[in-house]
């Protein structure tokens, strides 16, 4: 059946995006080798996050879902199925259980998930997650590369450059605004006795991965405000050397000037770097968060402040997009994401993009990051962004703002181009690529 809004500009406007290799721009993909291994695969695993927490707000109980998702408990697939059919029922409206079918569809060729189904369904499931399936699953899904943040027990911190680098670049991470000293002191070979200490460690791992890594991700938003207010050295040495003594650990009141304190010093070292700060800004993944914490407007100051510094805003700032929208039209320095966006609300989505694209420059808008921690929803996501990214242009060709040849190329901003430019991806992939292969291949790199 051919929906209303597929007309024959939509199909080839479609078609279009189709064949664009996508840059993804955010992900949180395992690597290779922590892939689960065949008999661990189970329909839990499509439910890791995301859908999950729509089964909770429909109202699954919290020890279902966890055996729904325990690989160690002796379930049959059908009786997976019993404890998820009647919240999944409940939930099947929203788009991350779209995003989830899509996959199933494609990927596994299962058209049903049903009680019926769930052994097939389980039996593709444990033949297809094998090594190679990310790779596999971005070719099917026309994905050049995604810029990672692997959400591992053993990831290294800050950097992994231990991540596979024909589906990867990796981003930095701030991990210096939680003052893990034992970690960061023993990943850089240096002793933290001052906060002296502490910003030549900072130092050193800008010198060591400022030029490698894709992006510098700020992930706090979940646990504190994100205004970041200017505070004075003297304001906080106090309270750094009370973290390096045993017995008079700062609050988290005490703390939160310090942190504040060391991401203007991000945002110095990032503008001399070159490296775009992205900001978790918006909905935070869960059930449960303090959401007015979230807001892209609480970064102005930082706008304001480093001109010189590349700021890309998370999630469109959902539901705060109205204000996104102004501070990317106002601040050279300040992009949009849509990560994560086309599975959260569609129809929200559509919406914000057709107005940025009413208000916004085309090359500050970057269209597609899955921020999946499962490749099946990668797929889906990039499926359901394709769809409403081409609904947009669709419309803009409609209302005769755009000529049809505009719109295509505007899609091949939003899905490539844009973040090639705007994270200076070519040559920043290029020294990762060495360094990840000198990484598991010592040898390959004295060649060299
Ligand atoms: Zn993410």
């Amino acid at each position: 059946m051919s929906l209303r809004y597929q007309t024959d500009l939509f199909q080839r406007l479609h078609r279009h995006l189709d064949s664009v290799p996508i840059i993804d721009c955010h992900e949180h993909l395992p690597r290779e080798s922590s892939i689960q291994a065949p008999g661990d695969v189970h329909i839990g695993r499509l439910f890791t996050h995301y859908a999950s927490c729509d089964l909770i707000s429909a109202g699954m109980p919290a020890e279902d879902l966890d055996r729904l998702r325990d690989g160690c408990n002796d379930l049959t697939p059908r009786e997976r199925w019993m404890l998820l059919a009647p919240w999944y029922a409940y939930a099947w409206n929203t788009a991350y259980c779209e995003s989830v079918r899509i996959a199933i569809q494609d990927l596994y060729g299962v058209e049903d998930f049903t009680a019926d189904t769930v052994e097939l369904l389980t039996e593709k499931m444990q033949q297809a997650v094998q090594p190679g399936f990310t790779r596999h699953v971005f070719d099917l899904a026309h994905i050049d590369y995604a810029m990672n943040q692997p959400l591992l027990p053993d990831s290294s911190p800050v950097f992994n450059e231990d991540l596979d680098e024909h589906c990867f670049i990796a981003d930095m991470v701030d991990e210096f605004t939680a003052f893990p000293l034992i970690k960061l002191s023993s990943a850089s070979g240096k002793a933290i006795s001052s906060l002296d200490d502490y910003l030549q460690v900072i130092d050193w791992f800008f010198d060591q991965y400022g030029h490698v890594a894709g992006a510098f991700k700020v992930p706090r938003a979940y646990d504190r405000t994100l205004y970041f207010a200017d505070v004075p050295r003297a304001a906080i040495e106090g309270t750094f050397h009370r973290l390096l003594a045993f017995n008079d650990p700062p609050d988290r009141n005490a703390l939160q000037p310090l942190e504040d304190y060391i991401l203007h010093y991000l945002c110095r070292k990032c503008g001399e770097y070159g490296i775009r700060m992205k900001f978790h800004t918006g909905i935070q993944e869960g059930n449960g968060n303090m959401l007015h914490h979230s807001q892209a407007a609480l970064l102005n100051n930082l706008f304001l402040k480093y001109p010189k510094t590349q700021f890309d805003i998370y999630h469109i700032s959902y539901p705060y997009q109205d204000e996104l929208t102004v501070l990317a039209k106002n601040f050279p320095n300040v992009t949009i994401d849509f990560a994560w966006m086309w599975v959260i609300n569609p129809a929200t989505g559509r919406r914000a993009l057709s107005e940025m694209l009413d208000t916004v420059p085309a090359n500050k808008i970057h269209g597609f990051g899955g921020d999946y921690l499962f490749v099946e929803g990668t797929y889906g996501h990039a499926a359901i962004a394709r769809r409403e990214i081409a609904r947009v242009l669709c419309e803009k060709v409609e209302e005769g703002r755009f000529s049809e040849a505009y719109a295509a190329h505007v899609g091949e901003m939003l899905l490539r181009g844009n973040a090639l430019d705007n994270f200076n991806l070519a040559s920043r992939r290029e020294t990762y690529i060495k360094m990840a292969a000198g990484h598991r291949k010592p040898a390959v790199l004295d060649e060299a």
